[in-house]
């Protein structure tokens, strides 16, 4: 039978029907499904190495003869162990097989093979345990690059082998190619022939990256073609006239900052143009987004329009609140505040001086949404750290203003690498406040382990004493009982953490209840409070008022602190068990000090040791203070899909958005090609 690209894998020699169904698991049906499973690694078994100079542990390739044949010896429960001698020029070694009687077969005395495997070297003996072997043959090259692919029970590394390679022979130049001569020539790609060949036979590193290249564009290609495009906006909006800035900006405390001066261009330009502003602010902890925010709802004040700012939480609202009334209020501006806590006569006389129009800026939590909220012109809409509403709640704010007729701004602390945007906010147009206000300093940031307790608790003495106040964050509200996850321990392993590192019984998540009481009796003389999720909303803006005026030194919380808030006597951050909190968290947790002119410190305690990779995660926080290249670490890591999840819930269906092998960060120049590929291939089709 001839087999083709579409070909059922089930008609390829050596599956039948138990191995296609274990292959489906794989997302492997047909023969085209096999060529498109891809290596998740390669072996280097060009790495050759003379027995001498290989050290205890490496794990290497060697050419060596056989001085002996295999001698199998029986073990307990049935099993084998087979020994050899074999040797090269530098000296000599035993290889040791479990399991494998067949070796016996396969190495003869005086043949010449390529091991390749892990070597120890102990007590003056080298040995080589269940090593590959590949037989050297005259007149046949052994590839220095091995690939190693995903499996599933039922299906191992040698069969998946042997099936691609056994397909690539029989389809030829049988295989389809998406891009065509044209593409490829014009972005100096290969073919797809030898694209796949290379990708699962590389014949050298060269090969291997050519093929990845192609295979790369390839991917973002098909995502482009799928991609929706940028939806136009037809509706029409306020169209503002008066564009002047300068009293705002002679009212604001500090110069304006480039990006700052930038953003604010391109927002007046939005609202000037009398299409609905559809724009996302983006900008790291403390690059200064609140002013920009301040400049678009004093325009639109300006111009007689109403401008509602929602936060997130009770306490971001009234610091948002706080910082607008004062710059707006002096511009002759009048700002309000509503959020659940806004009872009776207030709420209602609130909600008069916002018929009548009296009221300039609203500013508050998802209470904005409420039924008796009526503007009497709406034209701005601001939502801050848009990735804690969802979807319906930011339209139910806009439907105050018209829907579609109503300028939308929305302010992300999450920084989102460009590419990445792209696909989320496609709908959006994006600013950047890439640049920090001056004098702002570095949070020094250290990873530390249990056996420094005691210096930190004099380090918090120390903030103290200089009249200074300390953030500590802990994982968990409360204690687990043994054995229990939490949703927290759940949310790291749909990141794909690993869950092991994390789940230590040694390693258990401090609960910052708890962990309160434990300070204060360390540290009697400070006033400590705990701040969480689990509280009333008025209780903990009660604590977090009483710290934010210096009245608390030692503030103990849960992550609730992660978003805004704006305390500039806090100079130390103490995260505990910081393995539990993603990079992107702790990069925002850290932006909560260094918000004042003082010397501030972020520690991160964590018993995860060596080389696991949440160690790793610490080491980038450690050394890294970019929040787009933070973000970028953990795009890379976890892969976009995860990335969003954690942006941002509700464009988890923006599941596509897995890759094999492309990196939105890496192959940002490969994914401006594609796109330009696709559109030029959109246009031809229409
Ligand atoms: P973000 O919301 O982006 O995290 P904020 O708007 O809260 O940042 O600003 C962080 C701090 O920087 C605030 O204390 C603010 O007053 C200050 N700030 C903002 N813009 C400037 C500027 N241009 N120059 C100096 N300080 C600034
Ligand atoms: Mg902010």
């Amino acid at each position: 039978m001839q087999i083709t690209f579409d070909t059922s894998i089930q008609y390829m020699r050596g599956v039948g029907e138990t191995r296609a169904k274990a292959l489906l698991r794989l997302g492997i049906s047909t023969v085209g499904d096999l060529l498109y499973h891809f290596p998740r690694a390669y072996e280097f078994r060009g790495n050759v190495k003379p027995l001498a100079s290989a050290e205890n542990g490496e794990t290497a390739a060697f050419i060596l003869t056989a001085a002996t044949d295999v001698k199998n010896a029986a073990l307990k429960r049935g099993m084998t162990l087979g020994k050899l001698r074999a040797f090269d020029e530098s000296g000599s070694c035993e290889i040791v097989f479990f399991n494998q009687p067949y070796m016996k077969d396969t190495v003869v005395k005086g043949g010449e093979y390529r091991f390749y495997g892990k070597i120890t070297k102990e007590g003056g003996k080298c040995m080589l345990s269940s090593p590959v072997v590949e037989p050297i043959i005259e007149g046949r090259e052994l590839l220095p690059l091995v690939a190693v692919y995903p499996l599933t029970s039922g299906i191992n590394q040698k069969l998946l082998a042997k099936l691609v390679s056994e397909a690539l022979s029989a389809l030829g130049d049988n295989i389809p190619d998406i891009l065509g001569a044209e593409i490829c020539e014009e972005n100096n790609l290969c073919g797809i022939g030898t694209a796949l060949r290379g990708i699962h036979a590389p014949k050298d590193f060269k090969s291997l990256e050519r093929a990845k290249r192609r295979l790369i564009f390839e991917e973002l290609y098909r995502f482009a073609l799928g991609a929706g495009d940028v939806k136009k906006r037809d509706a029409t909006a306020p169209k503002l006239s008066d564009m002047d800035i300068t009293a705002f900006a002679e009212k604001f405390p500090y110069p304006l900052t480039g990006a700052q001066i930038r953003s604010i261009g391109e927002i007046a330009m939005d609202m000037a143009s009398g299409i609905p502003m559809r724009r996302l602010v983006c900008g790291d902890v403390g690059s200064g987004k609140t002013a920009v925010a301040a400049a678009a709802a004093y325009l639109a004040v300006k111009n007689g329009y109403q401008c509602a700012l929602m936060a997130p939480t009770e306490i971001l609202a009234v610091q948002h609140y706080n910082e607008l009334s004062e710059l707006l209020g002096g511009l002759g501006i009048k700002c309000g505040l509503l959020t659940g806590s806004t009872k009776g006569a207030a709420r209602r006389e609130l909600h008069d001086s916002l018929k009548s129009g009296e009221l300039g800026v609203l500013v508050g939590t998802h209470a904005l949404i409420g039924d008796g909220v009526k503007f009497s012109r709406l034209g701005l809409v601001i939502c801050d750290e848009q990735h804690r509403f969802g979807v319906g709640q930011r339209e139910a704010l806009l439907m105050k203003g018209g829907g579609d007729s109503c300028h939308q701004l929305t302010m992300s602390a999450t920084p989102i690498p460009r590419t990445l945007a792209m696909f989320l906010y496609g709908e959006l147009d994006m600013s950047v406040l890439d640049e920090m206000p001056p004098g702002r300093q570095r949070v020094e940031t250290f990873v530390v382990n249990e056996s420094y307790r005691e210096r930190l608790i004099g380090f918090i003495r120390k903030q103290k004493a200089e009249g200074h106040q300390t953030y500590v964050v802990c994982p968990a509200v409360e204690e687990l009982e043994a054995g229990e996850v939490s949703q927290e321990d759940i949310r790291l392993f749909d990141f794909g953490y690993d869950i092991n590192e994390i789940m230590r019984p040694k390693n258990p998540p401090k609960a910052a209840t708890v962990w309160a009481e434990t300070l204060s009796e360390s540290l009697p003389e400070m006033r400590i409070a705990c701040v969480h999720g689990k509280m009333k909303p008025a209780e903990k803006d009660a604590i977090m008022s009483e710290f934010s005026a210096g009245s608390i030194d030692v503030l103990v919380s849960t992550t609730v602190i992660e978003v805004g808030v704006n305390v500039p006597n806090a100079t130390l951050m103490i995260i505990e068990n910081a393995e539990r909190f993603g990079l992107s968290q702790l990069h925002q947790l850290r932006g909560r000090v260094g918000r004042g002119r003082a010397k501030s410190y972020c520690v991160l305690v964590s018993d995860v040791g060596g080389k696991s990779s949440a160690r790793e995660r610490l080491e980038v926080m450690r050394t890294t203070y970019d929040g787009f290249k933070i973000a970028e670490y953990d795009l890379g890591e976890r892969g976009p899909g995860d990335f969003l999840g954690s942006v941002d819930a509700e464009v988890r269906q923006h599941g596509d958005l897995r890759f094999k092998l492309a990196n939105l960060c890496e192959d940002t120049d490969l994914f401006d090609a594609a796109v330009c590929a696709a559109k030029k291939q959109k246009e031809n089709s229409i």
